[in-house]
């Protein structure tokens, strides 16, 4: 059977081959463990917002549901509905669909990404975590997850997690990969507990308070860390998805436009939580921001980017509006000095 046509359960069972060596031993590190210096307590636990979580089963409360916790339902199932791209979809885009967001920590082997992406029609980055809260946390575990995608066909990035990480690597060494995405979705809370804002469980009882502190989060994240891609840009727990267009206001829209213009930072159209607004998406082009494409997926749902292609179609984006790895002189660790 040609590689391109696999089939879905041909590629589950597929996914059961060997790893090379160098990708088991980095794909065993997720889900991390507690970060240095919480509790063992289970809710300071971070996982990885990747994984997914059963939203229907979380957000079931007893007895039946009220009309608005319904309708609050219905919109945060619209946010989370997948659809993968397809070659049809990518057709009328004047630039390559990529989806820079796929985590390869279930194992899937190279060969099974491949062949997924080759069917959805879209190019792959590997964005392999690294940081305080687990994956590579040395310059000889980037090396070695730089060795092991040697060769394919697929951009070679990592995700940053926790403030921290820059200090970890050289600077040479992370200046070697494609690219490097960080979100702000782990968020320090004011007595300093670290919240996962994608869990159903994330509460927030002041809206607006929290607003402000996520925006300002928001910025540190790109002014703190060298990164190309701020990745699920505008992520709102799901407390908070049906105020979307009323919290992101225009100033605050701007702050975040503001600091990714001024260094250089894409914002990622992500597939997987349908964000950000076509309102967002036309403000920052506006201001000549670019733009990437990611599903944050594990493995066999990479290329859920469909939302993302079709906002890129929606909001007239062009290839001079979307993210492409740069060169070394111009990748932000030596750009930025950082
Ligand atoms: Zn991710």
């Amino acid at each position: 059977m040609p590689s391109h046509s696999i089939s879905r359960r041909a590629f589950l069972g597929a996914a059961a081959l060997a790893a090379p060596a160098g990708l088991k031993a980095l794909t065993a590190q997720w889900p991390p463990s507690v970060p240095p210096g919480a509790d063992a307590d289970p809710a300071s636990v971070i996982t990885c917002p990747c994984q997914g979580v059963d939203r229907e089963a979380a957000q079931a409360g007893p007895g039946a549901p009220s009309a608005q916790a319904a309708q609050h339902r219905d919109i945060v199932a619209a946010h989370y509905t997948p659809e993968f791209a397809t070659p049809a979809l990518e057709a009328e885009l004047d630039f390559p669909a990529v989806d820079y967001h796929v985590h390869p920590e279930d194992g899937t082997p190279p060969e099974g990404l491949l062949a997924l992406a080759r069917e959805r029609g879209i190019k792959i980055g590997i964005a392999q975590h690294g940081g305080t809260f687990g994956g590579m946390t040395s310059d000889d575990d980037m090396e070695a997850f730089l060795a092991a995608w040697a060769g394919q066909p697929v951009y070679r990035g990592m995700q940053g997690d926790g403030l921290e990480w820059p200090q970890m690597f050289s600077k040479e060494m992370i200046a070697r990969l494609d690219y490097v995405i960080a979100d702000a979705m782990i968020f320090p809370e004011k007595d300093g507990r670290l919240i996962e804002l994608w869990t159903p469980a994330a509460k927030v009882p002041d809206p607006e308070d929290f607003m402000e502190r996520y925006v300002a989060y928001n910025l540190r994240v790109m002014e703190e860390q060298p990164i190309d891609i701020l990745a699920s840009s505008s992520f709102l727990p799901d407390a908070l998805l049906a105020d979307y267009d009323k919290l992101w206001t225009a100033e605050r829209m701007e702050k975040v436009i503001e600091t990714a213009r001024r260094l250089g930072v894409a914002l990622e159209i992500s597939g997987l939580y349908h964000i950000p607004s076509r309102k967002f998406i036309l403000k920052a082009k506006r201001a000549g921001v670019k733009f990437s494409f990611g599903s944050n997926s594990r493995g066999k749902d990479l290329g859920n980017i469909a939302y993302s292609i079709r906002m890129a179609k929606e909001c007239g984006l062009t290839a001079r509006d979307i993210f492409t790895p740069q060169p070394h002189d111009q990748k932000p660790v030596i750009r930025r000095r950082l």
